[in-house]
């Protein structure tokens, strides 16, 4: 093993495009974990990183320096293939709560580690925790019996995993260095492979409500998340789908939990065209669990595993998972929170609708305490919103686009101009290219 080497002499190598070696890399990241380099130094790195990138090997170095900084899960004893999701983050993204409890009916296990939601973005675990009493703090050994038992469990990211993404994601936050690929995958993927997965089907979103706002910069994002997972010997599936309007009905904590269940109890949620407002997101459900159970290998085609999950949302079977999973966690499904007042947002104008502003939907989310600008916020598990209308329907001037829900008729009303406004109108139709929900499909190859 060679000697490390000195801080500024890495910063230098980075900043003049030289490759670091893995033990380069893991000194850098062990050292700073530890505290025994200073921000000012991991700052000036991760700024020649965004300026000048990481080369792949560089890049896997990076993330399984961060997966190592902390403990991993050991899912042995689970005698199934495991599989998990990641969504890049969208406004009413609800998919975890319908999928997970229907791969797991379909015989693959899927140990389930969310994070909060922070920034406009939705996280899974206040949508569980919006069910009174559902618990996500559980131990490795509670979690384990879950997935023995009812095929998925539902956890929060602990403090042990990944320290050092933690520390690195704070100083970049804070440093004008969260916008490289290689740090944002590196950053992804380490948290993904600390969960001992066999799989993983990503769901990188475009558009207006996503992280990425293009569809070419989502689509270099999943690439890279991709190639770090095949270079660490995982399967891995990308969809590339559509955020520019929010995904079926409802956006808010207890109301998404609310549409999940609808969804798995077989209903629809016709509007006045006769669109189910449901369609989305059970569509995007059913595929991203077909792509899990495929890559599972628990069937040989995609359009098996397709007809497999559907066939399991149908019957009953994933509804009945989530109730027994939400039960073993304490949640009492039956005592979800019923919002105490709601108003009606109606249009100003007639013509097409051509696209939502969802950064900005959920900012005013974030205003009527359906979510969270900083870790210590306290989430309104009421509140949020119904959209009526999707992309392309036509509607005419005074249509309710949107129903507003939350504790307060004084607060819902304060957002009613502005939730207007994130609505665009055209007096032309849209394009139908511009609606579809999956643009590509980027399948494992080994
Ligand atoms: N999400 C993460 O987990 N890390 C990043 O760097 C960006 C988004």
């Amino acid at each position: 093993m060679s000697t490390p080497l000195l801080p500024v002499e890495l910063i230098r190598k980075t900043r003049d495009g030289i490759a670091l070696t893995d033990f380069e890399i893991q000194s850098l990241i062990q050292k700073y974990t530890s505290g025994h380099i200073p921000d000012y130094q991991m700052s000036a790195w991760l700024m020649a990183v965004v300026l000048k990138g990481l080369t792949r090997p560089e890049t896997l170095a990076l993330t399984q320096a961060m997966l190592h900084s902390g403990e991993t899960l050991n899912l042995k004893e689970v005698d199934k293939p495991k599989m998990d999701k990641h969504s890049t983050g969208g406004i009413g993204d609800k998919t975890s709560l319908i999928l997970g409890p229907l791969v797991a009916a379909c015989g693959v296990a899927v140990p389930m580690m969310s994070g909060r939601g922070l920034g406009h973005t939705g996280g899974t675990l206040d949508k569980l925790e919006s069910i009174p009493g559902f618990n996500t703090q559980l131990t490795i050994p509670a979690f384990i019996e879950l997935l023995q038992k009812h095929g998925i469990g539902f956890i929060g990211q602990t403090r042990e995993i990944c320290p050092a993404d933690k520390k690195i994601y704070a100083l970049r936050d804070v440093t004008g260095t969260v916008e490289s690929l290689d740090l944002i995958s590196a950053s992804i993927m380490s948290k993904k492979l600390a969960e001992d997965l066999d799989g993983l089907v990503l769901d990188v979103k475009f558009g207006t409500g996503a992280f990425m706002k293009t569809y070419e910069s989502a689509r270099a994002l999943a690439l890279s998340l991709q190639t770090i997972g095949l270079d660490a010997g995982k399967k891995v599936n990308a969809l590339l789908t559509n955020m520019n309007q929010p995904l079926g009905a409802f956006v808010g904590n207890a109301l998404e939990v609310k549409e999940a269940l609808a969804i798995l109890s077989g209903e629809t949620l016709l509007n006045k065209n006769g669109l189910d407002l449901f369609a989305d997101t059970r569509e995007l459900s059913v595929l991203l669990a077909a792509h899990m159970i495929w890559l599972s290998g628990k069937t040989p085609t995609l359009s098996a595993a397709q007809e497999e999950a559907s066939l399991c949302l149908q019957s009953g079977r994933a509804l009945e998972v989530f109730q027994k999973v939400c039960q073993a966690q304490g949640g009492r499904l039956e005592d979800l929170p019923i919002p105490q007042h709601s108003h009606p947002v109606r249009s100003n104008q007639s013509g097409f609708i051509q696209g939502f502003d969802g950064e900005r939907i959920g900012f005013l989310g974030i205003k009527i305490g359906a979510g969270r600008t900083n870790l210590l916020d306290k989430i309104d598990p009421e509140a949020g919103f119904q959209v009526h209308f999707k992309m392309g329907e036509a509607i005419s001037k005074g249509d309710i686009l949107w129903t507003i829900f939350g504790r307060s008729l004084e607060e819902i009303k304060v957002i009613e101009q502005e939730l207007l406004n994130t609505v665009i109108i055209s007096p032309a139709p849209v394009p139908v290219e511009d609606l579809a929900l999956i643009r590509e499909t980027i399948p494992f190859s080994p």
